[in-house]
């Protein structure tokens, strides 16, 4: 890595931290009491310093995100040489730029087949509201304008906005803000562990996908524009769903003539050793979204692939699409992904993750199964999650209330240099793509550590 070490006064940062800045997704008065955020201050590979000088395994790669890992000069140098040429220009008025247009393309071979166009954006959460708005467009074109309900899961994530929380399945978010908005409804996520506990899994399967078509038929396939979900459940906790969900799901869609959405922004980007999470499961979406690894996290941009019969609608019909960003296509970003997608072809990491460090994650993970706080380990490519218990061979949660251990065993991670989420009382992993077997064997020996050191601290909690 070039860059250089630059010492930061941290005592000083911390203050102006508190002073002025308001975190994302925070508890302010748990930040206030900390002194203020940490401050990181340097990355390099799947490692992370901080102010204080703790050198932290990144387990969760940024926030889902730096799938080519920390301190990749070229994506700088591909940043600094688009910022001179043209920093920025915008797609309105019938304009667009060579990295925009030639993203697109890039994109378009990866999801192949049907899926043919791409709409930019700068987030996932503004991904997902361009997939509402676009969809309920295209219906209106089709004629049935009555189409405009979303079906989605319950514990789903796609976003902080308000289409995006609304969309998304977190009873929490819709609470802030009196959200959802009209014309979301949502059904059981397929959870296993959770909502499965000892049954069938094809049993649980097909209860899972019966939800949805009685949700279905309860608002009148008349009436349903879409489905959406993520190929995987990242923010929900790593939620994999049991064989044939996802086709079954498909078949209903295409049953009742509904679109499907899949929310690739997790798991896109060889998350799940594809270059798309509904590739691995062998489904034909509408519509995806996608975000985070599609830059590697090194600038804001993200996408919405959509498929060649809603482009043809577009076409045919005519008309303005009213919807769009100054930020749409930004050529600065665009060159970065370009080059991000480049060094992932360049160094195979999708293969890699298919057929190499996603099943030594998984045989890693498994070794935790004989620890006494293990409920169950789970893991696809690399993204994985470890459910912590009060009882082996339950799904008993520590005072029988979920999200008690899980933050418990992660500040101690943390600790012990390994940053990691939790997730009600999951722990969570999600490292860069190029992490080595020796930095998985690190990150699970890290969480073994971890919970060990946590279990008499969980078994002495009393109740309030
Ligand atoms: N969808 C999914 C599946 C996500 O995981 C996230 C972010 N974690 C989003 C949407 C929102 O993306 P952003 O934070 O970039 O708006």
């Amino acid at each position: 890595m070039n860059a250089p070490i630059r010492n930061h006064d941290v005592a000083e940062l911390k203050r102006l931290d508190l002073a002025h800045h308001l975190p994302a997704q925070a508890d302010h008065k748990v930040i206030a009491e900390l002194g203020g955020s940490r401050i990181v201050t340097r990355a390099d590979g799947c490692y992370i310093t901080d102010g204080d000088g703790h050198r932290i395994l990144d387990g969760m790669a940024g926030l889902w995100c730096v799938n080519v890992g920390y301190g990749r000069k070229e994506l700088a140098d591909a940043a600094y040489e688009q910022m001179l040429e043209l920093p920025y220009y915008n797609t309105f008025f019938k304009t667009a730029t060579p990295p925009t247009v030639k993203l697109a393309a890039k994109i378009a071979e990866k999801m192949g087949g049907h899926l043919t166009h791409v709409f930019f954006n700068s987030s996932g959460s503004e991904a997902n509201d361009t997939v509402f708005r676009l969809v309920r467009h295209y219906w209106k074109l089709k004629g049935q304008p009555n189409r405009t309900v979303f079906i989605s899961r319950w514990n789903a994530y796609h976003g902080s906005t308000v289409a995006g929380v609304s969309l998304g399945g977190m009873k929490h978010m819709h609470v802030q803000g009196d959200l959802p908005i009209p014309g979301v409804e949502h059904v059981m996520q397929p959870y296993p562990f959770g909502e499965g506990f000892g049954e069938d899994p094809a049993a649980f399967r097909d209860r899972a996908v019966k939800e949805i078509e009685d949700k279905i038929l309860e608002v009148g396939p008349e009436n349903v524009a879409a489905f959406i979900g993520e190929p995987v459940q990242g923010a929900g906790g790593v939620i994999i769903p049991p064989d044939g969900y996802w086709p079954a799901v498909e078949a209903v869609c295409r049953k009742y003539g509904i679109l499907l959405v899949c929310d690739e922004v997790i798991c896109g980007f060889g998350r799940l050793g594809q270059w798309f999470g509904h590739q691995h499961y062998g489904i034909k979406p509408d519509l995806i979204a996608m975000a985070k690894g599609l830059s590697s996290g090194y600038l804001p941009i993200s996408a919405v692939g959509v498929a060649d019969h809603i482009v043809a609608e577009l076409r045919e019909k005519g008309g303005d699409f009213i919807h769009g960003f100054t930020y749409s296509g930004h050529p600065t970003c665009a060159a970065v992904a370009l080059k991000n997608i480049e060094i992932i072809e360049r160094e195979d990491l999708i293969t890699r993750t298919r057929e190499d460090t996603g099943p030594y994650l998984a045989k890693a993970l498994a070794r935790l199964n004989d620890h006494p706080l293990v409920g169950e380990t789970r893991s696809l490519g690399l993204i994985g999650a470890v459910e912590i218990v009060r009882e082996k061979g339950t799904n008993h949660r520590f005072l029988d209330k979920e999200g008690e251990a899980g933050p418990i065993v992660r500040d101690i991670c943390i600790r012990n240099g390994l940053m990691v989420r939790a997730i009600r009382d999951s722990i969570v992993c999600c490292p860069p793509l190029i992490v080595s077997h020796a930095e998985i064997d690190e990150l699970v020996g890290i969480i073994e550590k971890s919970l060990t050191e946590a279990e008499p601290i969980l078994r002495a909690l009393k109740p309030e």
